[in-house]
């Protein structure tokens, strides 16, 4: 084992050449998602908070360190990686564990700690409605734990998801797409909105069978990843509000996108269904922010990245204007001047966390092109 630092807290990870090679999974550049979620997890000010797929433990040993958080749930199917995050726990809390049961050991410092080896699965189903905050972290989709998430979080609580079937999700694997998520994935410039939208649309539907509504504190698409920090509210009503923001995108063959509202498409070539709501809360972000300029962060992006989720205008969909200008025969350019030019219209335009080459902006297509010509 080496032992490396990452916010507030000092774990033991594993020796080896490649990540995927270790015992116990352990990613650096991961480092971010952590951060980020440190910092909504300090804004949530969660009771109860279960990292139900922990590996080394890193990501619920920072919650109870960084974070306000009574009591924080840890928990792993593996048996090796148990074993290391009692170690990590012991390392951090500087208290020593006390078997409760077999396969669970609590540690009772400042914070209650407990660590647990089962099936993620089993574990939420036999803890019904217990935690605020409950963290889904895996290899690959979240889908075969949602619904007992949705289950073991309170009907008021926070769920957080990581999914990292980018592959999926973008149309990569479109029947994969279809059986994981049931929805029609696209390709190309609005694969990774769509993707994220499909995930949250996924989740909003597994809610909705509870009567539970979903409001999205904030999510977003990074380092081939998504995460959604989605905030459940207890209703019928709500859970049909939600499922109203659900619909359909379609994107031709010039780039030119539209999406509509509805539980069936209305026309051939739709892809999704997907989320067609806000991708964050502006108090909440804005409090990230805040947050995030005063917390001791693990990776040097967390900052630049959480200010351009901040600043972004959250519209559905984007422009790359790569893809626009090679798709009208123009050169792309600078996207501060585009911006520019779209205010001066009236317009509203931004950057995007989703790629380096694309706006988001209020104005149709046209004048998005209009502009683009303008700067030949
Ligand atoms: N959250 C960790 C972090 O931030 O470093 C990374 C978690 S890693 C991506 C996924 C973990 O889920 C692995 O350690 C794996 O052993 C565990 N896992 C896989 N299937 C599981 C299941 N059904 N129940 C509990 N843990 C499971």
């Amino acid at each position: 084992f080496v032992e490396v630092r990452e916010g507030l807290a000092r774990i033991l990870v594993p020796k080896a050449e490649r990540i995927y090679d270790a015992p116990v999974f352990y990613n650096p550049v991961m480092a971010l998602n952590r951060d980020v979620s440190v910092l909504a997890v300090k804004i949530i000010q969660p009771g109860k908070a279960l990292d139900a797929l922990s590996a080394t433990g890193i990501r619920g040993i920072r919650y109870a360190l960084e974070t306000p958080t009574g009591e924080v749930w840890l928990n792993d199917i593996s048996e090796e990686a148990f074993k290391l995050i009692l170690r990590n726990v012991e390392l951090n809390l500087g208290v020593e564990g006390k078997p409760v049961g077999e396969k669970r050991v609590a540690f009772e410092g400042e914070k209650r700690i407990v660590a647990n080896l089962d099936d993620a699965n089993r574990l939420m189903a036999e803890n019904f409605r217990y935690f605020d905050f409950l963290d889904l972290d895996p290899f690959g989709s979240p889908v075969e734990f949602l619904d007992t998430a949705l289950r073991s979080v309170k009907r008021r609580g926070v769920l957080a998801v990581t999914a990292t079937d980018t592959g999926v999700l973008c149309g990569a694997y479109r029947n994969a797409c279809l059986r994981k998520y049931l929805a029609e994935p696209i390709r190309g410039d609005l694969c990774h909105e769509a993707g994220l939208r499909i995930l949250i649309g996924t989740v909003v539907r597994y809610a909705a069978k509870y009567d539970l509504g979903v409001d999205v504190l904030l999510a977003y698409y990074r380092d081939h990843y998504f995460r959604a920090f989605l905030r459940l509210k207890s209703g019928a009503k709500k859970a049909d509000k939600s499922l109203s923001q659900l619909g359909y995108l379609w994107q031709d063959e010039n780039g030119r996108f539209e999406y509509a509202e509805g539980f069936l498409p209305e026309r051939p070539k739709a892809h999704g269904p997907l989320w067609l709501g806000p991708l964050k809360d502006g108090e909440f972000v804005e409090r990230l922010v805040e947050a995030a300029r005063e917390h001791p962060l693990a990776h040097r992006k967390t900052l630049p990245f959480v200010e351009l989720l901040n600043e972004e205008l959250d519209v559905p969909f984007l422009y790359d204007t790569h893809a626009l200008a090679r798709r009208n025969g123009l050169q792309a350019r600078k996207l501060s001047d585009m911006i520019e030019i779209l205010e001066g219209k009236g317009y509203k335009a931004t950057r995007t966390h989703f790629s380096p080459k694309a706006i988001k902006t209020d104005a149709p297509i046209e004048k998005v092109l209009e502009a683009l010509r303008v700067l030949q």
